[in-house]
């Protein structure tokens, strides 16, 4: 037995202010067929417009990752895709009645709760993956990403501020559902005071505050809630790259090695991944999960075979 893709049970519905925008925006997620993907639908737009999560469709990748075809975008897709991709959701509709993914709390973790109460549901097709079979990097201006061949999905994220709080903070781990849940998924994305008047002045971060980020000034973090863990920020960083790789539409085995990098450097490797394709190649994996595979390895112990 192959693992199979799944979507979630049923419809879930959030609402919220989008992080740059400032607009409120509602978005229902729904089951989708086996081979969907994961796609969004502009429902306020005329005609309304459909744009696969995809990297052919990204139109924009400063300060958050944007997708979009003609007449529509749809903005700071990162932490749902996230959350999809940490739950190992691989098809979803999502239809958005505004240009921004609501924020939510700055992190993937009130999606992934909705979709988690709504309950996964297996699909009858297999799932594909993407194994990287030869190491693929990119370097530039003292930020980098390298992914290379590994039996599993795992990060080493690293980031170094000159600032007090952030300074530098290094984060590794494997990926599966268990430790992006536990985690990755609740990491809050973060900004400075200093920045936002900057940002507001270039229409960016409207909607942004204490209630969906993690704010710091020179000296220490203003929500006074305090971090929800010590290496939040490095642990945000992890959740956006695990976001935006999931635009390539298949789970990833192997390894990245990400050193201060951002969206439009995940865009640049998963770019790259796709005009490459000599460096993975498409695999199924067995379902260890399955009750068959549990049952032959019971018989193979029990008769000591
Ligand atoms: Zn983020």
């Amino acid at each position: 037995m192959k693992k199979r893709q799944t979507t979630i049970s049923k419809q879930v519905k959030a609402a919220g202010i989008g992080l740059h925008s400032g607009k409120k925006v509602a978005v229902r997620i729904k089951p989708a067929p086996a081979g969907t993907g994961i796609c969004f639908i502009r429902k306020d737009v005329d005609p309304t417009m459909i744009i696969p999560a995809k990297v052919a469709f990204v139109v924009d990748t400063s300060f958050a990752t944007t997708i979009g075809a003609s007449h529509a975008t749809v903005g700071t897709i990162e932490h749902l895709m996230a959350a999809f991709a940490g739950l190992g959701i691989d098809n979803a509709v999502v239809e958005i009645e505004g240009p921004e993914v609501p924020a939510m709390d700055g992190s993937a973790a009130p999606f992934m709760a909705l979709m988690l109460e709504a309950g996964i549901k297996k699909l009858n097709r297999v799932r594909k993956y993407m194994k990287i079979i030869e190491p693929v990097s990119i370097a530039h201006q003292g930020k980098s990403i390298t992914l290379e061949p590994a039996t599993s999905f795992s990060v080493s994220f690293e980031i170094d501020f000159e600032h007090r709080v952030i300074t530098k903070q290094k984060c590794e781990l494997e990926i599966n559902r268990d430790s992006f849940a536990e985690k990755i998924g609740i990491a809050r994305t973060f900004g400075f005071l200093h920045e936002v008047e900057y940002m507001r002045s270039k229409g960016l971060a409207l909607g942004g505050s204490l209630d969906n980020a993690v704010v710091v000034d020179e000296t220490s973090v203003l929500n006074s809630e305090g971090l929800r863990f010590s290496d939040e920020f490095v642990r945000h960083k992890i959740l956006d790259l695990v976001g935006d790789l999931a635009l390539l539409g298949m789970p990833i085995i192997g390894k990245v090695t990400a050193v201060r990098s951002g969206h439009s450097m995940h865009h640049a490797l998963a770019t790259m991944l796709l005009k490459k394709p000599q460096t993975w190649k498409v695999v199924e994996v067995d379902d260890l999960t399955s009750n068959v595979y549990r049952r032959a390895s019971y018989l193979k112990s029990a008769a000591n075979y």
